[in-house]
C-alpha cells in the first residue's frame, strides 16, 4: 500500500479528529473527515443565534478556552498562534463564592495560560479540516462501519443506509461511535461493533459521562457588578462556571426527560431556572435581551480508557479510537489523543 493512495476516514471533526486528520494529511494520506454536525468543532463549537431584534450573536458555548502543560501541544499552539487561529486569553479570571457572595481566588485561577480560538473556538478545527489532502463532509452521520475481510478495508455506511465509501483505515474520534448510550438517541446499534474486533474488545469500555447545560446570555451593556471577564462558582449546587451548570442539575433533567434532544419549551424552562440561580448570586444583573440553554449530554468523560497509549489501536484492521475520553476530559487530552492516533497510522502505513 502506497501512502499517496492510502485513504483514511476520520469520524468526528472535534479537535481530536481534526488534529488527527491534519497530521495524517501532512504525511501524505488522503483523508475524508465526517461529522454529523453542520460544521467542525464538536465540543469546541461556536453557535450563531439571532436575537428577536435581528442582531447576530455568537457563543462559544462548549469549551470557552483551554490550557496546556504538554510541550507537544504547546508546540502546536505556537503554530496556530502564528497563523492567527488562537491567542492567549489574558483577561482576569476568578471564582465567585456563593456563601460569602464575593469574588475570590483571582491569582490561583490566573496562574495558567489560557488560550482561545480566534475569532471563535471552532477556528482551529475549521482551519485544520480545510488543509490540502482533507475532504470534509459535514451533516453526515456515520451509522455503520463494516470490515471487509476480502478487501482489507472498511466500508462506511450513513445512518440512513447511504454508501459513504471504502477506506484503508478508520479513526473513530468520538465515543458515540462504539457507545451503546448513542442508541438511546439514534434507536440503532452504535456504528462500530467493538466486540467483533478481538484485538481491542477488552480495551474499549463504556465511558461514563458528566452532562451539563450551557446558558447563553447577552446583555445590552457589560455587567459592571462583575469585575472580571471569566469566573467559576464555588458552593453552588447548580452553577459551575459563568458558562455552565453542575452535573447534578443536568443529570436530574436527563433522568426526567431522557437523552433525546430537549424540546425548545424544556430548554426555555431550564434557561429560566439557571438564570434564576445566577440572580441569586446577589450581583446586580440586568435583564438579558437574549437567553437560551444548550444541553451537552456528554460534556465530560468521567474516566480515561487509554491514559498511557493515548488512543486505542488495532494494527490489523487499521482502526484507531481517539478523543478526550482516552486521555483527559479537556482540549489538551483530545489533542494528545488525536496526535497519538495519527502517529500510529503514519508508522503503520510507512512500513508497508
Ligand atoms: C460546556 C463545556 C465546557 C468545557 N470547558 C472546557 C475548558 O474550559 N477547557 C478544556 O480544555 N476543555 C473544556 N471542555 C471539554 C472540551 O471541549 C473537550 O474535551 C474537547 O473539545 C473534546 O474533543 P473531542 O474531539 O474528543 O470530542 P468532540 O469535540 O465531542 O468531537 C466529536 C465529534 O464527533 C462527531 N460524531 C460523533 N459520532 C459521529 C458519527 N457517528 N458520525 C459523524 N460524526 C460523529 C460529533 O458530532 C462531534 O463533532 C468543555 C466542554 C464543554 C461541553
Amino acid at each position: 500500500m502506497n501512502p499517496i493512495t492510502t485513504k483514511v476516514a476520520v469520524i468526528g471533526a472535534g479537535i481530536s479528529g481534526a488534529v488527527c486528520a491534519f497530521n495524517l494529511a501532512k504525511s501524505g494520506i488522503s483523508v475524508t473527515i465526517f461529522d454529523s454536525a453542520r460544521g467542525p468543532g464538536g465540543r469546541m463549537s461556536r453557535r450563531r443565534e439571532i436575537a428577536e431584534d435581528g442582531r447576530e450573536l455568537y457563543f462559544d458555548h462548549g469549551a470557552p478556552c483551554f490550557t496546556t502543560t504538554n510541550t507537544d501541544v504547546e508546540e502546536m499552539i505556537r503554530v496556530w498562534e502564528a497563523r492567527g487561529l488562537v491567542a492567549e486569553w489574558k483577561q482576569n479570571y476568578g471564582s465567585f463564592d456563593f456563601i460569602t457572595k464575593k469574588f475570590v481566588n483571582f491569582e490561583k485561577e490566573g496562574l495558567s495560560k489560557k488560550y482561545v480560538g480566534i475569532p471563535g473556538m471552532n477556528s482551529i478545527c475549521r482551519a485544520l479540516c480545510q488543509e490540502p489532502g482533507i475532504e470534509s463532509k459535514f451533516g453526515v452521520m456515520v451509522g455503520r462501519l463494516e470490515w471487509l475481510e476480502n478487501k482489507d478495508s472498511w466500508s462506511l455506511i450513513g445512518l440512513d443506509g447511504q454508501d459513504l465509501g471504502q477506506f484503508n483505515g478508520v479513526i473513530a474520534a468520538d465515543k458515540s461511535t462504539f457507545s451503546h448510550r448513542s442508541t438511546q438517541v439514534t434507536m440503532k446499534p452504535p456504528p462500530l461493533d467493538v466486540d467483533a474486533i478481538p484485538g481491542i474488545a477488552n480495551m474499549v469500555k463504556e465511558v461514563p459521562v458528566r452532562p451539563c447545560f450551557a446558558l447563553m446570555l447577552a446583555f445590552e451593556t457589560p455587567l459592571s457588578s462583575i469585575p472580571i471577564k471569566g469566573f467559576s462558582f464555588e458552593n453552588s449546587e447548580v452553577l459551575k462556571w459563568a458558562i455552565c451548570d453542575s452535573k447534578k442539575y443536568a443529570e436530574g433533567i436527563i433522568a426526567r426527560d431522557g437523552l433525546q434532544k430537549p424540546s425548545n419549551a424544556a430548554l426555555a424552562e431550564i434557561a429560566e431556572e439557571l438564570f434564576g440561580e445566577f440572580q441569586r448570586t446577589g450581583l446586580d444583573v440586568s435583564v438579558p435581551f437574549f437567553k437560551k440553554a444548550h444541553r451537552w449530554g456528554s460534556a465530560f468523560p468521567a474516566t480515561s480508557i487509554a491514559r498511557d497509549e493515548k488512543c486505542i489501536w488495532d494494527r490489523t484492521k487499521k482502526l484507531a479510537i481517539c478523543g478526550d475520553f482516552c486521555v483527559s476530559p479537556n482540549v489538551e487530552g483530545a489533542i494528545l489523543s488525536g496526535l497519538a492516533a495519527a502517529s500510529k497510522f503514519s508508522e503503520s502505513f510507512s512500513c508497508l
